[in-house]
């Protein structure tokens, strides 16, 4: 049921349920790709990945939970088959079909840039005129960009593991 406070949104809802719509079918992909990546990864430091890997799952789908709760609230319908996911995200989804972890944690990293700019997005196009939304984009973005940056140490982290291991073996 649409709430009064959509009706007072002083923008676009339909453009905005849009929006959040991508986004939550974007969540879903990239909860999959950590997911299954997760369970396939191999290479250095495969544990540590695996396990930070199924933390950052977690993470996108708490991301989906809160979306869907605003599009319900806005009056919006959420995106109802996963049919769609594909057709709507904007952030594509990457398979995992080389499992050495470095090309994992870049396709991730890729998500991830993908999703700062989505939120930035949002956020911008809320700012000054739902609130609500804005906070959860601003919310959002912050996990994102701790995403990126956890991926960004364990890539400088396994980089230092070679060197270490090429100066023993000379
Ligand atoms: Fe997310
Ligand atoms: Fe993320
Ligand atoms: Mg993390």
């Amino acid at each position: 049921m649409k709430q009064e406070s959509a009706e007072v949104l002083n923008l676009d809802v339909q453009k905005l349920v849009e929006m959040l719509n991508a986004a939550l079918c974007e969540e879903w992909l990239a909860y999959y790709q950590y997911w299954v990546g997760a369970h396939v990864a191999e290479g250095p430091m495969r544990s540590e990945v695996e396990s930070e890997m199924l933390v950052h799952a977690d993470e996108e789908l708490a991301h989906a939970n809160k979306l869907i709760a605003r599009i319900v609230q806005l009056g919006g319908t959420p995106v109802l088959s996963p049919d769609q996911w594909m057709k709507l995200a904007r952030c594509k989804y990457e398979a995992p079909t080389d499992v050495y972890v470095e090309t994992i944690l870049e396709q991730n990293l890729r998500g991830e840039r993908c999703a700062i700019k989505r939120y930035r997005d949002l956020a911008d196009y809320t700012d000054g005129v739902d609130y609500t939304t804005a906070k959860m984009a601003v919310e959002i973005l912050e996990d994102e960009l701790e995403h990126e940056e956890d991926i960004l140490a364990f890539q400088r982290d396994i980089v230092s593991l070679k060197r270490t291991f090429d100066k023993m073996i000379k």
